[in-house]
């Protein structure tokens, strides 16, 4: 593969970043992920309107206009040749000349490293015909899950819990209700209305999200953005999680107990072809 650093186009194997990088020290960073469909970025202003939002939050500075984002990501999607796969945006504090707690000084440059994945066939995964199973955990994330940091052990070792269950995906809870999945937004369908945790620092926004949503309401489907229990989602007609890499992904099974008819739901199934009609005509 070809790889993007620090304004360099290498072959991963030839791409470095320093031992001191806050990245690795500290998870001081955040990233991003698009999804490439037939050639084409899906939703790349809302992940780059995100990636804006999280380096403000954390005020690290941004590295380049999107514009020049936008550019990288082509190139990389034209050199490596993908035609549906994954690209991620990593973006750090930078590495000062040694290990400190407090920010380095402005002349410290972040760390940009841009990486593909190559997933054919992507939009069509077999999952998505026979839905997923999850698994609640308990929800020990820090309290600003609404910026995408790098800080991914907890949802790891939640995908490693899941899969020690025999499951695909854990969902995780707090004070008795759903947050999110550990690498998706999650909801459930009652009867023709859909429902999904409000925003808040307690999720990420998913970008995922905003376009399904949107495309519900244009689709007079009921919306309720709240929050719900395992219980009530277990009862609940249908279920499913979104996210960039999966778009809307049917979960059949919660905690060992089938929802619905154990089989992916009308509500899912449709809001999944209108995402990836949608996004397909809009990508760039
Ligand atoms: N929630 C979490 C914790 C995530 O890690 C992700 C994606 O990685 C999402 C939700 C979905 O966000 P998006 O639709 O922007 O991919």
């Amino acid at each position: 593969r070809t790889v993007y650093v620090n304004g360099e186009y290498l072959p991963e194997t030839e791409a470095k970043v320093s031992i001191f990088d806050r990245g690795f020290l500290m998870a001081d960073g955040v990233y991003e992920v698009t999804s490439v469909l037939g050639g084409k970025l899906i939703d790349f202003e809302g992940h780059s309107k995100r990636l804006e939002r999280s380096l403000s939050e954390l005020q690290i500075r941004k590295p380049m206009e999107n514009e020049a984002l936008l550019e990288i990501h082509r190139e990389l999607v034209a050199r490596n040749g993908i035609e549906d796969g994954l690209i991620y945006m990593q973006i750090t504090r930078g590495a000062p000349g040694d290990r400190d707690f407090a920010f380095p000084s402005d002349e410290t440059e972040p760390t940009v490293v841009l990486f593909t994945q190559s997933k054919p066939g992507l939009a069509d995964s077999p999952a998505a015909k026979t839905g997923i199973k999850v698994i609640s955990i308990p929800d020990i994330r820090w309290g600003r899950r609404d910026i995408k940091t790098v800080q991914l052990l907890y949802p790891s070792m939640g995908k490693m819990m899941a899969k020690a269950a025999g499951a695909d995906d854990a969902w995780m809870v707090e004070e008795g209700a759903v947050t999110e999945g550990t690498s998706n937004n999650a909801y459930i369908v009652k009867g023709s209305t859909i429902i999904t945790r409000q925003l808040g620092k307690e999720i990420l926004h998913g970008i995922t999200r905003a376009a399904v949503l949107r495309f519900a309401r244009e689709a007079q489907m009921k919306v309720e953005e709240r929050a719900f229990t395992i219980e009530e989602a277990q009862a609940a007609d249908e279920a499913f999680v979104t996210s960039a890499s999966t778009f809307v992904m049917p979960v059949v099974e919660i905690d060992g107990a089938s929802v619905g008819q154990g089989t992916p739901g009308p509500v899912a199934t449709r809001l999944r072809e209108i995402y990836l009609e949608e996004s397909r005509k809009a990508g760039l």
